[in-house]
């Protein structure tokens, strides 16, 4: 990887020689592996004796935990907050383990639409919940750096599973809880999603 970076930089009329550069290679190689960890962790193991079973049935919310990921398409980060919550059968998540588990696919080349799927997913395959919900809204340095789309830089996606998909009162129920920060009065679900769609859209 060290080589390649090496190239990289040279491809960029600069000098991998020079002081500044030199350990570069190196640095970088270990940041990429880093960021993109996730490849190789395992959701079990993660999840490792924190599976509890519980006589509880309420929504359990965990809200504002922070993400950074790389969008595939650039390379170059998008980061934000990733709203969760559930409504148990008979097993809990500990709570501890939740933000690990957004690291998990945050650490991965993504879309945002995809990571908030996945995360959504594997709650709903591992503890089979009544319902999930994950909402995530994150700033997008592809478009905000390079100045396309500017004022959509900021993404909202959501998955609803289950009870939060078929009961509007309990959805509304956890909107009301994570009470977005971007939540724009006149900004329609269409347009969070068109807004997300931009990076995609986007040619070069
Ligand atoms: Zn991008």
């Amino acid at each position: 990887m060290q080589d390649l970076i090496r190239k990289l930089l040279a491809e960029l009329h600069e000098d991998p020689d020079r002081e500044g550069l030199r350990d570069t290679p190196k640095r970088v190689e270990k940041a990429l592996k880093f960021l993109t960890g996730g490849y190789t962790a395992d959701i079990d193991s993660v999840l490792n004796n924190a599976l509890f079973t519980v006589d509880y049935s309420e929504m359990v919310i965990v809200k504002d935990i922070d993400f950074y990921s790389l969008c595939e398409h650039h390379l170059l980060p998008f980061f934000g907050k990733c709203h969760i919550a559930y409504i148990p059968t008979t097993k809990v998540i500990g709570l501890s383990k939740i933000p690990r588990l957004v690291d998990v696919f945050s650490r991965r080349l993504q879309v945002q639409e995809r990571l908030t799927n996945e995360i959504a997913d594997t709650i709903s395959a591992k503890i089979a919940p009544l319902g999930v919900a994950v909402v995530m809204e994150a700033t997008h340095l592809c478009m905000s750096m390079r100045g396309v789309e500017k004022q959509n830089s900021f993404a909202v996606t959501s998955a609803m599973l289950g009870a939060f998909r078929n009961n509007a009162r309990t959805r509304m129920e956890f909107l009301e809880l994570i009470k977005l920060r971007s939540a724009v009065p006149g900004l329609s679900a269409r347009e969070w999603s068109v807004a997300t769609e931009a990076c995609v859209a986007e040619q070069d």
